[in-house]
């Protein structure tokens, strides 16, 4: 079996949300949403009404690392929050240009 396909345990998701709150106080963050876009469809969006995304979400073993969190808009934060990782990733793939 896949061993990205085990759901991670409470307590290491719960350390990974303690690195995401250090992330976001760092200088990187300051700088990548400052850019004022939105990592997935480029909106051009506010720092302020940009919020942290994990790429590999937390409940699928993703890690509060700056590789894998990126400034996203409210809309997609939404709904990729609502959406199964492949109806995500289509919808990525139709937005994004080619
Ligand atoms: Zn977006």
């Amino acid at each position: 079996m896949d061993h990205l396909l085990i759901p991670a345990d409470a307590e290491q998701m719960a350390s990974e949300r303690r690195k995401a709150k250090m992330l976001k106080r760092s200088q990187w963050w300051k700088n990548r949403i400052g850019e004022g876009k939105c990592a997935y469809c480029g909106q051009r969006t506010p720092p302020d009404a940009l919020t942290m995304d994990h790429v590999q979400p937390l409940i699928r073993g993703g890690r509060s690392t700056r590789g894998n969190c990126v400034p996203a808009c409210r809309t997609c934060n939404e709904k990729k929050q609502n959406l199964p990782a492949e109806a995500w990733k289509a919808y990525l793939a139709a937005i994004t240009p080619t």
